[in-house]
C-alpha cells in the first residue's frame, strides 16, 4: 500500500483502514475487493426526559406486524429511546426518517407498557447497521492489496464494540497482537465461511 487518493488529495500511507460502515463493501470494491457487507436501515427515537422510572434495557423478542423485536430503556437523562427491527429488513443507504415507524413502534411500546403512553416523543432518526450475514465483524488484512485493512460489518453491536476493535486494529497496524486477538480473528476473518447463524443479535 502506498496511499489513497480521495476526491480532496493523495494521502501517502503504509496502512490504510476501511471502517465505511455501511458502504465498507464500496470501498473493498475500489480494491476489488468483495466485502460480505450491507447496510441494513434501522429508525430509533428519543421522548423528552422524564423523572426516573425503568432502570433495565427492554428487550421484546416476539415478532410483531413488521417488526422482529423491540427494546427502549431510559437514559441517565431521563428521555427513554427506543428502536425495532424491521421484518422483512430495509436495505439501503436512504436515511430520511419514515412515517410508517413511529406508528409501528408506539403501537408495540404501549400495549407493553401502557404508562409509555404519556411520553412525548422528541425526534426520530434512521440510520444503517452494517451488516454481515452472520452477525459478527468483519475485521483483516486484505487478500488482495496489501497494508489495506478492513474494519467493517459491526452490525448492531458498533457501539459496544467499537472501543475494543479500535484498540485491536491498532495493534494489528503495530505488528503487536496477542494469542487472544489471533483467536478473535480467526472468527472475524473478512472473507470466512459465512455459515453461521447470527449470534448476538
Ligand atoms: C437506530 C440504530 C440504533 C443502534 N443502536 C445501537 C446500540 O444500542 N448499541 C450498539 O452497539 N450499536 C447500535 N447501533 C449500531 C451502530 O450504530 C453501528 O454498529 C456503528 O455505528 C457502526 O460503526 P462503524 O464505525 O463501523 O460505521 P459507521 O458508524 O457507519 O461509520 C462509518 C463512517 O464512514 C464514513 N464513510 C462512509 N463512506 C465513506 C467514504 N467513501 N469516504 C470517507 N468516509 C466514508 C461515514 O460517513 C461514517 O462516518 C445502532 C444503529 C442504529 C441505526
Amino acid at each position: 500500500m502506498r496511499g489513497l487518493v480521495t476526491d480532496r488529495g493523495a494521502y501517502a500511507a503504509d496502512v490504510v483502514v476501511n471502517a465505511a460502515g455501511g458502504a465498507a463493501a464500496a470501498i473493498a470494491a475500489l480494491a476489488g475487493e468483495r466485502l460480505e457487507v450491507r447496510p441494513d436501515l434501522h429508525e430509533a427515537a428519543i421522548t423528552e426526559p422524564v423523572a426516573p422510572f425503568l432502570t433495565p434495557l427492554v428487550v421484546d423478542v416476539r415478532p410483531g406486524p413488521g417488526s422482529a423485536n423491540v427494546y427502549f430503556y431510559q437514559s441517565k437523562r431521563g428521555q427513554v429511546i427506543f428502536c425495532l427491527t424491521p421484518d422483512p429488513p430495509l436495505w439501503g443507504e436512504d436515511r430520511r426518517a419514515s412515517s410508517v415507524f413511529l406508528p409501528q413502534v408506539a403501537q408495540r411500546l404501549v400495549a407493553l407498557m401502557p404508562r409509555l403512553r404519556h411520553l412525548r416523543v422528541r425526534r426520530t432518526w434512521r440510520g444503517v447497521y452494517p451488516m454481515t450475514s452472520d452477525g459478527s465483524p468483519l475485521v483483516g488484512w486484505s487478500d488482495r492489496t496489501q497494508g489495506l485493512l478492513h474494519a467493517a460489518g459491526m452490525c448492531g453491536q458498533g457501539f459496544m464494540l467499537g472501543p475494543g476493535v479500535g484498540t485491536l486494529v491498532a495493534r494489528m497496524v503495530q505488528g503487536a497482537t496477542t494469542p487472544e486477538d489471533q483467536e478473535t480473528l480467526t472468527a472475524w476473518a473478512p472473507h470466512r465461511a459465512f455459515a453461521g447463524q447470527e449470534a448476538l443479535r
